[in-house]
């Protein structure tokens, strides 16, 4: 084919496409988070000896990473779940992230709540190689929420804050109502659910939704 032909029918293709995604909504990717811990400064060194620090395994959004370090968390009745990665960089306050099925394994009762937001929440505990923390609150379920920067959310037409429908057009087809969006000049766009929510409407991270208005 003659070069000039091929440029024109990408050309059009790339129209096509480009028209198919202002008729169909935001188009935001999907990241699904496996239940994981944020953790102080000092809880790690509880966890992990004196002056220990968190060693990067992956870098994620946001300036976030997944450590190489992993722990065990500890329900009430003592049922536990072993290998749970630690998110990095440490922050004011540690917190655990698990699914509504963790807590029901864990046998605790779990809110949903915004990432941060740990007041009142669920009792655990964190066993490391070198010690244990109890939380007397700060294990959640976290809210499903899509990260964007400002740009991204003048594109879309939404504001930090805002609570918004997607849906997900795959073989099981489904809407997800109450999604808040996280807006911050340090993040990039992915929306962001647990492995209950992605199993359950088969989604896989990689896969995208579409910003309902
Ligand atoms: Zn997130």
């Amino acid at each position: 084919m003659e070069e000039k032909t091929i440029e024109m029918i990408t050309k059009l293709v790339m129209e096509a496409m480009n028209q198919n995604n202002a008729e169909q909504g935001f188009v935001v990717p999907i990241g699904v988070s496996a239940r994981h811990v944020h953790l102080t400064q000092a809880d790690v060194e509880t966890l992990f000896g004196s002056g220990y620090e968190l060693t990067k395994k992956k870098e994620l959004m946001g300036g976030q990473f997944a450590s190489n370090e992993v722990v065990t968390i500890v329900g009430l009745k003592l049922r536990a779940m072993e290998n749970v990665r630690i998110l990095g960089p440490v922050r004011k306050a540690s917190q655990v992230e698990i699914s509504a099925t963790d807590a029901i394994k864990l046998g605790i009762k779990t809110p949903i709540r915004e990432s941060g937001d740990i007041k009142g929440s669920a009792p655990i505990a964190i066993v490391g190689p070198k010690g244990v923390v109890y939380l007397q609150e700060g294990c959640i379920i976290a809210k499903r929420h899509i990260h964007m920067s400002p740009e991204d959310a003048l594109t879309a037409g939404v504001n930090n804050g805002d609570t918004v429908s997607i849906k997900v057009e795959n073989e099981r087809g489904t809407t997800f109502n109450h999604v808040q969006i996280r807006v911050d000049k340090t993040y990039t766009l992915e929306m962001h659910i647990d492995t209950d929510e992605a199993n359950a409407a088969k989604i896989s991270t990689g896969d995208t939704a579409i910003i309902i208005k």
